[in-house]
Formats: C-alpha cells, sequence, structure tokens
C-alpha cells in the first residue's frame, strides 16, 4: 500500500504517530494508499522548523522571492497535467475540471508574484516640520492553512502564494482524503528554490488542527471547509489570540427572472449545479424560477440533466466524476430519497447509479422545493439541483437574504436596472450577473458572508496580503540641532 508521508525541511518525513488514515480512489472505491496523521509532537516538530525558517526569509529580498514564485509558476504550468492526475486519482475530478481547478490556482501564484507592488506602503512627507510619516507591512511569522477536499490544489494556493511572499513561513494541514496534491505542489516549491522550512505539509486530523489552533508560534490561521468546523476553527483560533479567516459552506441561489434567456440560464444551472458533482461550495444548488417561466424553465434542464456523461476521471469524454466517500455519496442519496415525502417532487432521480463500484450518483433534480425542506436548509454538497418556485423577484431577493448562508448567488436577467438593485440589497459575498459561479478573479477577494465566512479578511488577492500581513506606520525625524528642545505636552503637528 502506497504510504503518504509529511514535507517538512524540503523533503518527505515519515510520520511516527502511529496513526494513519485512509486514501481512496472514488471512481473504483477502493482504497489506494493510507496518509500519515501527525501527532501533537509531530506539530510541535514541524512548527519549530517553520520558526527556525521565518527569520532568514523574511530577511529574504522581494524581487528574489517573487523570483521563486515566478519560477514555481513555470514549474505548475508544465507539470499542469500530472498535478490533474492527482486530482482525478484522489477526489475524482474529471481532467476538465481538474485542469480549471489548477489554472485558477496558478492565477493566486501570478498574482502573488506582484509581491514588490502588493507590498507597498504610503509616505508622507513633512507631516510635521522635518518629520516624515510612512507605513510598512510586515509578515507574521509561521501561519497555517487547512484546506478541505474539494479543492486539493487550488484552494491551498489561494493561501500559501500570498502568505510565503509576504515572508511567513507556511505549514499546509491539507484534507486528508486527498492529500497527494500538495506533496507535488511542494516539490514544485523545492524545485523553484524555496529554502528549506518555508513551506510545509502536515497530514492530519483533528489532532493536527487542534494543535495548530492552541500552538503558541503559530500566528494565523487560514481555514477553508464546513460551516460547523469553520465556526469552531474561529472561535478556537481568536481565543488563542490568532489572527483567523475561516471560510464555511455555501447554499447558492440561482434567480431567473421572466426575461431572461432561458436556454442559456438553464445552460448556466446545469453546468454550475453538477460540475465537479456540486462538490463546489460556489455551485448552484437552488434555482429561484419566477413562476411565469418556471414550467418553460424545468423543460429545459430536464433534456438538459440525462445529457450529463457520468464517469470516472481517466475517460475522456466524462464530465462529472464520482463523490469523495462512500458515507458522502449515501447522504446526498439520502437527501433524494426523502425529498419526496417532504412534499417536494423528484423530478430526475440520480440514485439508480448509486449501485456501481466507485462512489458515484447520477444527477438529479427535484421540483416544488421550500424552506423547511431538509434539501433545502441544508447543504447538499452534491450533483442535485433543486428548484424553487417563487412568485416574483421581490421574493427571490428575500428568499436568499433569508437563508442562513451567503457565500455566492447569480441572477439572470436583461435588465440592467434590476441587476443592479440586485446587487445592492443582495446579502451574498459573491454575485454573479448572468454568471453562475462566479469566483472572484485572483486580483479581487473570496469570500461569503453570514455562515459562510469567519472573519473580517476573505481570501486571496489585496485582503490576502492584508491578512498575512501587519502594517507599522512609522513617524520620522532625523537630528536637526536647531529644532530640539524639551517639551512635555502631548505631540501636536507644526
Ligand atoms: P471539512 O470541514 O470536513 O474539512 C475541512 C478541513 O478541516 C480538513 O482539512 C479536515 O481535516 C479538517 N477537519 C475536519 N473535521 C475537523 C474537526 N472536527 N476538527 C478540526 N478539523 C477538522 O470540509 P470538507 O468536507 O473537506 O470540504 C467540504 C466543505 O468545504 C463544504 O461544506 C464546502 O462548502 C466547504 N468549502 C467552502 C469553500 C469556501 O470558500 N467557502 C470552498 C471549498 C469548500
Amino acid at each position: 500500500m502506497q504510504r503518504i508521508s509529511h514535507w517538512v525541511n524540503n523533503k518527505v518525513v515519515v510520520g511516527t504517530s502511529g496513526r494513519t488514515g485512509k486514501v481512496f480512489n472514488p471512481a473504483t472505491g477502493e482504497q489506494q494508499a493510507e496518509v500519515d496523521l501527525a501527532s501533537v509532537a509531530e506539530v510541535d516538530a514541524v512548527i519549530a522548523k517553520s520558526k527556525a525558517a521565518f527569520p532568514e526569509w523574511r530577511a529574504t529580498g522581494m524581487s528574489r522571492r517573487a523570483e521563486i514564485m515566478f519560477r514555481t509558476r513555470e514549474l505548475l504550468d508544465a507539470n499542469r497535467k500530472e498535478l490533474a492526475t492527482y486530482l482525478t486519482l484522489e477526489h475524482g475530478k474529471v481532467p476538465s475540471d481538474a485542469l480549471g481547478e489548477i489554472a485558477r490556482g496558478i492565477e493566486n501564484i501570478e498574482f502573488a508574484c506582484g509581491i514588490p507592488a502588493l507590498m507597498k506602503g504610503g509616505y508622507s512627507e513633512q507631516a510635521s516640520g522635518g518629520v516624515d510619516v510612512y507605513s510598512i507591512r510586515q509578515p507574521l511569522g509561521v501561519v497555517a492553512g487547512i484546506t478541505p477536499f474539494n479543492f486539493p490544489a487550488m484552494v491551498p494556493m489561494w493561501m500559501f502564494a500570498n502568505a510565503i511572499m509576504c515572508g511567513n513561513t507556511f505549514i499546509l494541514k491539507p484534507s486528508e482524503k486527498d492529500p497527494s496534491a500538495s506533496m507535488f505542489i511542494a516539490d514544485l516549491l523545492r524545485q523553484a528554490g524555496l529554502p528549506d522550512g518555508v513551506f510545509n505539509v502536515l497530514h492530519g486530523d483533528k489532532e493536527a488542527v487542534d494543535r495548530l489552533l492552541v500552538h503558541p508560534d503559530i500566528q494565523s490561521v487560514s481555514f477553508v471547509g464546513s460551516t460547523p468546523i469553520a465556526k469552531y476553527v474561529y472561535e478556537t483560533g481568536t481565543k488563542n489570540g490568532k489572527r483567523v479567516q475561516a471560510l464555511g459552506g455555501a447554499k447558492n441561489h440561482m434567480l431567473v427572472l421572466p426575461d431572461a434567456d432561458l436556454d442559456m440560464a438553464a445552460d448556466a444551472a446545469v453546468s454550475a449545479a453538477y460540475g465537479s458533482a456540486g462538490e463546489r461550495c460556489m455551485a448552484i444548488s437552488v434555482v429561484l424560477a419566477v413562476d411565469s417561466i418556471a414550467d418553460a424553465l424545468i423543460e429545459k434542464l430536464k433534456t438538459r440533466v440525462p445529457n450529463i456523461k457520468v464517469g470516472p476521471g481517466t475517460d475522456p469524454s466524462a464530465e462529472m466524476g464520482p463523490l469523495i466517500s462512500r458515507e458522502h455519496r449515501d447522504k446526498v442519496a439520502s437527501y433524494i430519497n426523502n425529498a419526496a415525502g417532504e412534499g417536494a417532487t423528484v423530478v430526475i432521480n440520480g440514485t439508480d447509479k448509486a449501485k456501481d463500484a466507485g462512489f458515484f450518483l447520477n444527477p438529479s433534480l427535484i421540483d416544488n422545493v421550500k424552506p423547511g425542506m431538509k434539501c433545502y436548509d441544508e447543504e447538499i454538497f452534491g450533483p442535485v439541483l433543486t428548484v424553487m418556485r417563487v412568485k416574483s423577484y421581490a421574493e427571490g431577493l428575500k428568499t436568499i437574504n433569508d437563508n442562513e448562508f451567503g457565500n455566492g448567488t447569480a441572477i439572470f436577467t436583461r435588465d440592467g436596472g434590476v441587476a443592479r438593485q440586485f446587487q445592492y440589497d443582495v446579502q451574498v459575498g459573491m454575485v454573479g450577473i448572468n454568471v453562475p459561479i462566479p469566483v472572484p478573479v485572483s486580483y479581487y477577494s473570496f469570500g461569503g458572508w453570514k455562515a459562510s465566512l469567519f472573519g473580517d479578511q476573505h481570501m486571496y488577492g489585496p485582503e490576502g496580503i492584508n491578512f498575512f500581513t501587519r502594517g507599522k506606520v512609522v513617524t520620522s525625524r532625523w537630528p536637526d540641532p536647531r529644532t530640539s528642545a524639551v517639551d512635555l505636552g502631548f505631540p501636536t503637528n507644526r
């Protein structure tokens, strides 16, 4: 059995805890590797190595750091296909999805290459007579990233690119379900010339996370995962004096107004609901269809959904792969199986596929969902598109704003005025106007509202630079004996 171990000081370090986790191939349902799960002592040892690497890395010139990031970008670009194979093997992604994830991740690397410009401070000459004031940004120290299974390459890149370019040393605790992508990326960073200890990968579960959250030498924690764990990570980390950004789960609505291009809306809903088997925090899981077009839209969805080709990522024609685990597949199936009993209409039931080897489900479509039904109230995180019929734009907007999550949303309309009003009123962090998965480009920042984000700094982009640095303001005067005098009053400007 293949064993996946930690990455410390630019080499593989075999775990000593005696505990391992199982890594499956979701397309076959078979275990293909075991991954070391770190003990508290192993976490402490990695933190010590990261701490030791910090002073020299922080002192490394920004152009030199950027040069390493440029080389990382080239290596990632040259190795896209190989990295994608790990995503297929351990997560189950089909190639177009895996390559798309990698492309969006690389955009974060490209953003971080601009670090000399991104870290610029401000300067005010002659704030007072002979006095200049300027601001600088400094790294935090050892910072940690804890990532989910669904983007094993991109979400780590959201975090580490800015973190290390700002001069921090970084410990990644990837999902134990698909740990190989982070090891592959770690080796590319080594090849790019990143010094020992600047980027470490520690595999583990709750035990490792809990230690990172309380260890005094961890300065910040970036987390992406489900809402209950995000809340726990935020509360525990901040209680222990750490800066925390914790992104949680989602329930993303797409509001389709009567004037929308219904074919375009149907194409978008199907792509955004079933891509990556619905295991995306930005997946559309609810279409809010205004009554007058609801039947027509359902008809268009009904003709598209059965055409989706479900299969393993090793089949080049497959468009949708399996789910991450048997337990998750069965949980998703339970939402579909219970929907009719709750009063919803199951238009397409994809659970027949659950009999296959591997963790597959076919896409499902459920109409007439309402708040109070489990398939609406909970994040399903699978290939299930639900449709809720609403009387008006106002009811659609209210439904979105009443939901506990606020990650992404989309409106489909030809009316610019209504779209503008929607963007103004909606209580959601990322909004698409005729765009179904509005993941911000790398020079903006990613983050939801409400139960989709705990903390106040969004991930990557300019807010990522803020998150991974502390501001300092310097007020300086160079000695001029002519202006020197004792003055016990509060300093005022002259
Ligand atoms: P998860 O919360 O189960 O796991 C995320 C990380 O937390 C993993 O590294 C895991 O090892 C760790 N973890 C799990 N249980 C823990 C515990 N009890 N204590 C401490 N650490 C624990 O999430 P997942 O299943 O890997 O990912 C899917 C979830 O992530 C979905 O809810 C999805 O919406 C969310 N997600 C959100 C975003 C976003 O940007 N908001 C992006 C991707 C995924």
